[in-house]
This record gives C-alpha cells, sequence and structure tokens, in this order.
C-alpha cells in the first residue's frame, strides 16, 4: 500500500511517499514559494539524485499539480498510475475543537474546516486549498485529515480553560489547543516502545524543541497539559516568538506605541521578532546562537539562558503534574542535535531523579538512543520526529478501519 501525505503551508506544498509495507520512504520533495517568480521544486526520490528546478507555481492547486505529474513521470517517477495511492494524508495545523481525531474527507468536514478558517488564517486556507487540488488531480483517491491539535483534545478543562471570562470560550473558542501533536505523539509511542512497556503504563513528558517549541504532559497516553494554546505563540522562548509574557505587555504597547495600534503589528513582533532573535538581536537560529554564545556574545548568551530556563520550568511543573515521570523525550531540530541545549535543560534536575550522562549525550548520532545515566530514574531520551510517517499511518487506520 503506498500513501502520499501532504503537507500545505501558506506558501509551500511539502510531501512524501510511502511504501506501508516497509514504511519506508519511496519520493519525497518541496514546492516553495508559491504564488512567487522565484517558485521552484525541490525533489528527491529512492536511488534517485535530488533535483531542484525553478518552476511556475502560481497557486496551491498548479504546486499539487507538479507534484502529482513528477510522481507519474515516466523516466523519473515513482508510480505508474494514480491509482496506486490508496490515501493521501493531509497535515492540518489547527482543528479547534471541531475535530479531535484524523478524518475522512467528505462535504461535512470540509464545511467544518472552514469554520476553522479564522482560528489559524495563515494555515487553514492553504490546507484547503491542497485539499481541494488533490481532489482535482487524484480524482476517487480518498484523502484522511490528521490534526496538530487532535492529540491534545485529552486536556481536562481546567487545564485548556484561560481564566477570562467564560462567554469568550463559548462565543469565540478561546481556550488551549496545543500544537505539534502529531510529533508528541509519534515520540511518545517511540518511548513506550523502546523502553518495552505498554504506553497507557507511562508517565511521559515530550520536549518537541524546535523554531517553534513545546512541552507536554502524556500519561498513559493521554495529554494532560501543552505549552502551546490558543495559538503556536504561547509557552517556552522560541526562535523568533515570545512565548510566555505578562498580557498586560500588550495594551501597553499598544497605548505607548501608535504603530501597534495595529493587531498585525504586534503579532509580527511577537511571532517573528522576538524570543531568540529579539533578546539576541542576532538571530532566531540556534546554531548561530551556540555559536555566538562560545565567541563570547552576552546577548546570545542571555537569549540562551532564557531559553533553556523556559523548558526547565516547564518540565519541572509537568513533573509536578504528573506526579513523577518515566522518561524524558528530547525531539526536533534543537532537541535532536543541540547536546549543549539538552545539557543545560536537565543540569542540576537529580531532585526530580533527571540525570544526564554528559558524555553519552555529546556524542553525534541521529539516532534514537537514551542518554541518562544508570541510575537516573527518568529516562532522558533523544528520538528523532517523524512526523510524515505518523500522517500517513493514522491515514491508514482510518482507511483501513483498524
Ligand atoms: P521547525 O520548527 O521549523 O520544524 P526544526 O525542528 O527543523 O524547525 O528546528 C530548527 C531549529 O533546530 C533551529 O533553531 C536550528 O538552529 C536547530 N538546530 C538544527 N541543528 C542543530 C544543531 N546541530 N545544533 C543546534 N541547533 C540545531
Amino acid at each position: 500500500m503506498k500513501i502520499l501525505v501532504v503537507n500545505c503551508g501558506s506558501s509551500s506544498v511539502k510531501y512524501t511517499l510511502f511504501e506501508m509495507e516497509t514504511e519506508k520512504k519511496i519520493a519525497w520533495g518541496i514546492v516553495e514559494c508559491i504564488g512567487l517568480a522565484e517558485a521552484y521544486y525541490k525533489r528527491q526520490s529512492i536511488g534517485r539524485e535530488e533535483k531542484k528546478d525553478s518552476v511556475k507555481a502560481a497557486d496551491h492547486t498548479q504546486a499539487v499539480e507538479l507534484v502529482i505529474k513528477e510522481l507519474l513521470d515516466k523516466e523519473n517517477g515513482s508510480i505508474q498510475n494514480i491509482d496506486e495511492i490508496s490515501v493521501v494524508g493531509h497535515r492540518i495545523v489547527h482543528g479547534g475543537d471541531k475535530f479531535s481525531k484524523s478524518v475522512l474527507v467528505d462535504k461535512d468536514v470540509k464545511a467544518g474546516l472552514r469554520e476553522c478558517f479564522s482560528i489559524a488564517p495563515l494555515h487553514t486556507p492553504a490546507h484547503y486549498a491542497g485539499i481541494e487540488a488533490v481532489e482535482k488531480m487524484l480524482s476517487g483517491i480518498p484523502s484522511v485529515l490528521v490534526f496538530d491539535t487532535a492529540f491534545h483534545q485529552t486536556m481536562p478543562d481546567y487545564a485548556y480553560m484561560y481564566a477570562i471570562p467564560y462567554e469568550y470560550y463559548e462565543k469565540d473558542h478561546i481556550r488551549r489547543y496545543g500544537f505539534h501533536g502529531t510529533s508528541h505523539n509519534y515520540v511518545s509511542q517511540r518511548a513506550a516502545q523502546m523502553l518495552g512497556k505498554p504506553l497507557n503504563e507511562l508517565k511521559i513528558i515530550t520536549a518537541h524543541l524546535g523554531n517553534g517549541s513545546s512541552i507536554t504532559a502524556v500519561e498513559n497516553g493521554k495529554v494532560i497539559d501543552t505549552s502551546m494554546g490558543f495559538t503556536p505563540l504561547q509557552g517556552v522562548v522560541m526562535g523568533t516568538r515570545c512565548g510566555d509574557i505578562d498580557p498586560a505587555i500588550i495594551p501597553y504597547l499598544i497605548d505607548v506605541y501608535p504603530e501597534y495600534k495595529d493587531g498585525n503589528a504586534l503579532n509580527i513582533l511577537m511571532n517573528k521578532k522576538s524570543g531568540l532573535m529579539g533578546v539576541s538581536g542576532l538571530s532566531g537560529d540556534m546554531r548561530t546562537i551556540v555559536k555566538a554564545v562560545a565567541a563570547g556574545n552576552k546577548r546570545a548568551k542571555l537569549a540562551f539562558d532564557m531559553l533553556c530556563y523556559s523548558v526547565k520550568k516547564y518540565i519541572s511543573a509537568y513533573f509536578g503534574v504528573l506526579n513523577g515521570i518515566d522518561a524524558l523525550v528530547f525531539t526536533a531540530g534543537i532537541g535532536e542535535n543541540s547536546p549543549t541545549v539538552r545539557e543545560r535543560i536537565c543540569a542540576n534536575l537529580s531532585a526530580l531523579g533527571i540525570e544526564m550522562d554528559n558524555v553519552k549525550n555529546a556524542e553525534p548520532s541521529g539516532e534514537e538512543r537514551v542518554v541518562s545515566t544508570p541510575v537516573s530514574k527518568v529516562k532522558i531520551m533523544i528520538i528523532p520526529t517523524n512526523e510524515e510517517l505518523m500522517i500517513a499511518r493514522e491515514a491508514k487506520k482510518i482507511l483501513t478501519n483498524e
């Protein structure tokens, strides 16, 4: 069985074609800069060199057309007929409180998704365009939607509610939703497999640390709390996002700076100009920050310290929420690749039974591994995330009614 996973961002279409018997990737790629003159298509398939071309992709429909044509290409393609694709899995960033699990696309589901436009205006219209483009190009092939928010729908009300007047929850659906759910779900399942124990007997904290980062408390396979909120802005300090701040800073900025009367300017300030970027004045990229810290840059050090401290605080809080944990899992760009960040976060947590083996932690490896000491009560694990595979598995599960 072959499954195509599609991830339509605001100006890109990313895809992976899986052979599900082996769960291996057969072909993958990205159409970037959709709608712009500099649009390009980068793709690769098993046993072939990577190719990159400038392309004309005025919208998501044209981008999806390019992808399907390439997959069917006589010389370089990976399939001979579209019927070889059993189902298409779409990554959807925000399912609001409408979607608590993956669903097969039909008219009602599409109508429900349209109602989510206002809650994630950058992402959902792009996802929708991608779904329609796939329907057009792969007529008759079912599509399944897999939501980043779905895994978090098990949170209790006292964890997902904000203490503002209740009517804003009722009218505007303002509550914590949480994001990166597909990643937190994948790594918690892998952690259980690596520990050789059923997921429903484990307490795990998963730290997805990338450009955007979130920490999640998972008990018996169910999310109890997560650091991102109504939007992916809340929580720990991130690459260019501020994470938790005193909400009263917002009306203060509006009062003092006329340019912030426009809500969009404030959104840009908090989403694109804050975090590592805002504090260091240098970059939102952790690799640059780590190098600058080593070179003695004080503001880079402050930004680094703040990010690690904010993650440590969430881990400690969720340790209490879960009354202890079996495993702490690091994943995503920073979590998988930065021993310096992992070491700093785990330093001085021995009171919680979290003890890192700093030598193992520093060993370069792209593999799943345990980096805690033998006496550490909590297993510290590094697990490369695989959101695409998780989406493919979900799509298969929905298709086959497993
Ligand atoms: P996204 O949230 O966009 O999916 P990623 O999960 O790819 O992002 O993470 C990107 C982050 O990972 C960047 O801050 C990048 O600097 C960081 N990163 C990647 N490799 C390393 C590394 N070797 N050391 C430190 N940080 C790294």
